[in-house]
């Protein structure tokens, strides 16, 4: 039975459903020191955390079995994702389940920088009634700038459109389509700095939007707009927001993110006039909470029944509809990968993957992770997977290129795989799929027409085109016991050279293969077993 531990707090809903499936076993063991965790995971297949327990080198050495690790939250600061990553384990965590909870904290902050509803139970609490100080400002009617939109700046558009604010967003990876399903109008950051009365953040911290919000940005911006920081501390430049608050060019912000954190107990940023500040309370939420444990519950037992692997960290999710389009292609891929293989020297430098056809639509990241695992089976064997197959293929020096091409193949959809040695000797394989059920078969090697199902034991060998020869090499098999299943001949010239790719139902002796070797015609001898 898969054993999981649980070693922080999760949501009960989370506890309750891990228990319902009855293929687990559920370790439960908060608060755990350094040294018990190590004991714990000894056998465990998955381990799921929040923020407190650290998943160490040490943590994941000693849990040999381990395939997944949960993250109940976004932050992964306590796992160390690249020796999980280089052992093959899947790290994942929840982005989606804090969407609504951080949304409404935005909004929150949006009419509290609209109505300065806490400065005012600040002076009733010191016994004051001052009606005139605390007056405030409508959102209706607004123009509402927002800088990117995901998942939370998707739902806080939904939610200023309904208090009648005009949305206006930036967001360089914004598709026309949903911006028309969000009825957003889209504009670049300077229009949206000048025409915004109150201007929200929902970007990753990068280096594009470090201080996206800063004193230039400022001075492009309307006297008297509203800003909110819920997404990521740095993205405003903390300083600049002080000063055009003071100066009233800002008339007022909320922030909930924060440069440093916890934000230090002397920071200017605590007496800035105008300004709410709120402790990282994004995901505060019981739902959010509840939601986030029973998301991340999913997600690992889906991971270890084999399932659809979504948000994962190190490697790319894909959703069930997209799995059972590109697994055909993955079948194809990962074979194709393992034959390529065998057939190249041992020491390769560069692998070039080319896609033709109907795979251009197709989402080529975990197919090329595919094709990578299958070239590695052979070299690494069990302990490479769709998580580490990159990785492996960077520490053996190996780049892996990928070309999408749009020129005419004579195939529906082609993969081509190219490996290129140090010595520059260059080995190729093409496949595609054939027929209604999609069955995956070998059409090129090295350049030459085959057909071939990649499957069981192949025998490819390169021949002189010799009257007979066919009959030589099959009596050395037949001799030998070795029942030949299927054949594919190939030449580009009369009395050329020939490709013959025999499909055999066990494996030659050595002896066998030792006279196929020195048979008069052959030039060179590959066994490929899948
Ligand atoms: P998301 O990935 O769904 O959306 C991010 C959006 O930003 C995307 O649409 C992307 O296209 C856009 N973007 C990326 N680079 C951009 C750029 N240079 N300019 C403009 N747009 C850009 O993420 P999300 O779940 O909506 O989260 C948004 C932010 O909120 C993140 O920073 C996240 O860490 C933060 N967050 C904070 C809390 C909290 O507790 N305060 C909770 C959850 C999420």
């Amino acid at each position: 039975m898969k054993k999981i531990l649980i070693a922080d707090e999760i949501s009960i809903s989370g506890i309750e459903y891990l228990k319902s499936q009855p293929e687990f076993e559920l370790l439960v063991a908060l608060d755990s020191k350094p040294k018990e965790i190590i004991q714990q995971v000894k056998d465990v297949t998955a381990i799921i955390v929040r923020s407190e327990t650290k998943i160490t080198a040490e943590v994941i050495t000693a849990a040999p079995q381990l395939v997944v690790i949960g993250r109940a939250g976004v932050g992964i600061d306590n796992i160390d994702v690249e020796t999980a990553t280089q052992r093959g384990i899947i790290v994942m965590n929840t982005p989606a389940g804090n969407t609504l909870a951080t949304t409404e904290l935005t909004f929150t902050h949006m009419l509290c920088s609209a109505r300065p509803i806490t400065q005012a139970n600040s002076s009733m609490n010191e016994g004051k009634w001052e009606r005139q100080t605390y007056a405030g400002s409508e959102l209706s009617k607004k123009v509402f700038g927002v800088i990117g939109v995901g998942r939370i700046g998707g739902e806080v558009v939904k939610r200023a459109q309904a208090f009648g604010m005009q949305v206006i967003a930036y967001d360089p990876y914004l598709t026309q389509e949903r911006a028309l399903a969000l009825e957003v109008e889209q504009v670049d950051l300077d229009p949206l700095f000048k025409r915004a009365d109150f201007i929200s953040i929902h970007v990753p911290l990068t280096d594009d939007t470090r201080h996206i919000i800063d004193a230039k940005a400022f001075e492009k911006m309307k006297t008297g707009v509203r800003i909110i920081n819920c997404a990521r501390g740095g993205l405003i430049h903390e300083k600049d927001l002080i000063d055009a608050l003071k100066k009233g060019k800002v008339a007022a912000a909320g922030l909930d993110v924060f440069n440093e954190e916890p934000l230090s107990e002397t920071s200017e940023l605590r007496n800035t006039p105008n300004l709410v500040l709120t402790p990282h309370l994004g995901a505060s939420t019981e739902e959010a909470q509840e939601s986030i444990g029973l998301e991340i519950a999913k997600a690992v037992t889906e991971v270890l029944c084999g399932g659809i692997i979504t948000n994962a960290i190190n490697m790319p999710s894909i959703d069930g509809r997209t799995l059972k389009t590109l697994q055909p292609y993955l079948v194809l891929g990962e074979k194709l990968g393992t034959i390529l293989q065998q057939i190249s020297p041992p020491q390769i430098e560069k692998l070039i993957v080319t896609y033709w056809g109907n795979i251009m639509d197709l989402d080529a990241m975990p197919l090329t992770r595919g094709i990578q695992r299958g070239y590695l089976l052979k070299i690494s064997g069990k302990g490479v997977n769709d998580v580490n197959a990159p990785l492996i293929m960077k520490h053996l020096g190996i780049e892996v290129e990928i070309i999408k091409s749009s020129s005419e193949s004579g195939y529906t959809e082609l993969i081509r795989i190219e490996s290129i040695s140090a010595q520059g000797e260059k080995y190729n394989i093409e496949g595609t799929l054939i027929g209604t059920r999609q069955q995956p078969r070998v059409v090129h090697v090295n350049d030459r027409d085959v057909e071939v199902i990649p499957e069981g034991k192949l025998l490819l060998l390169e021949n002189k085109d010799l009257p007979g020869i066919v009959g030589v090499l099959g009596t050395i098999l037949g001799k030998d016991g070795v029942n030949i299943a299927s054949m594919s001949l190939s030449r580009n010239d009369v009395g050329g050279v020939a490709m013959t790719i025999f499909q055999l139902d066990s494996i030659p002796s050595q002896k066998a293969l030792d006279k196929l070797n020195v048979a008069e015609a052959v030039l060179n001898m590959n066994l490929v077993e899948l």
